[in-house]
């Protein structure tokens, strides 16, 4: 796993210069090779846009899935998409990039990245550009109020005309819209929390594991309280290109593989918490 973070296209972007660099050598030495044609092949055949590695589209931070920690991006999808690269016998690297990107599938199609992981989940919509691996994760959605906002629903948010935020572009932002809110829209996960810490808006629908993993802060659990956990069904999964099959097949038997001989329950324990009741 290589740790280094590269930001795509944000304000945050150290090292694109050199990347840069080095993909425009990597092109010379290559004699050229049409924009179509995958750099690199990985075990299985399977193929990859940069040789030896297996490179994860994200957007950070997005805890417990992915983070920063120390320099280093962890969490429960990474972790996930190491056990991909293991097989295929690369390394993981990992790309900070907008989220719209996931929607359009637009850093995958351009080669940019293989795959794209970020707590992620299937929607039809997001169907129609991306192809999606077998779904790893059931999550909800949570309304998070202030402790003292008086409120604790969505229903009395809307009677009390309490300002709602979500984060643009994603289920729980829909999820509001579908229930008659204009939510006011923030860029990225920690922009939602600190939207809500400033009083910007006094509730906030994100998904629960996100939720859950705040209100381990004691700062955060002493000034918000969990309203509702409001079960949307939905499910995570990884996408990769239209029409990849050889790497969805590949990050499908990892997910399998990984539920079947104990690796995924270790994994959810270590970045999530204790197993859900019912499952072994
Ligand atoms: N699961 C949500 C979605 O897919 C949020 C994902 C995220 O913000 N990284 O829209």
């Amino acid at each position: 796993m290589e740790f280094t973070v590269f930001r795509v296209l944000g304000q945050r972007f150290r090292l694109r210069t050199t990347v840069t660099a080095l993909a425009a050598g990597a092109l010379l030495t290559a004699g050229c090779s049409s924009s179509d044609e995958s750099p690199g092949e990985a075990a299985g055949g399977v193929p990859v846009v940069e040789v030896g590695k297996l490179t994860t589209c994200t957007h950070l931070p997005y805890p417990p899935f992915q983070f920063e920690r120390d320099g280093k991006v962890v969490g429960f999808d990474v972790a996930l998409i190491d056990l991909v690269a293991k097989k295929l016998g690369v390394e993981q690297k990992v790309l900070d990039t907008p989220f719209e990107n996931f929607k359009t599938g637009a850093f995958l199609n351009s080669g940019e990245c293989d795959l794209a992981a970020a707590g992620m989940t299937i929607t039809d919509e997001r169907k129609k550009n991306v192809d999606f691996s077998v779904p790893y994760f059931d999550a909800t959605q949570a309304l998070l109020v202030g402790g003292k906002s008086g409120v604790r629903t969505l229903a009395e948010v809307k009677e009390r005309k309490k300002k709602l935020g979500a984060q643009a572009g994603t289920t729980g932002e829909s999820y509001a819209k579908g229930q008659g809110f204009d939510p006011v829209a923030f860029e990225s996960s920690d922009a939602v929390l600190n939207g809500l810490r400033t009083g910007q808006v006094d509730a906030v629908v994100t998904d629960y594991p996100v939720v859950q993993e705040w209100l381990k802060d004691k700062a955060v659990a002493d000034a918000f309280v969990l309203g509702q956990n409001i079960d949307t069904g939905e499910q995570y999964g990884i996408s990769v290109k239209k029409g990849n099959d050889k790497l969805r097949a590949a990050v499908d038997r990892a997910i399998m593989d990984a539920r079947a001989d104990g690796t995924y329950d270790k994994l959810y324990e270590q970045w999530i918490g204790p197993l859900p009741q019912g499952r072994s």
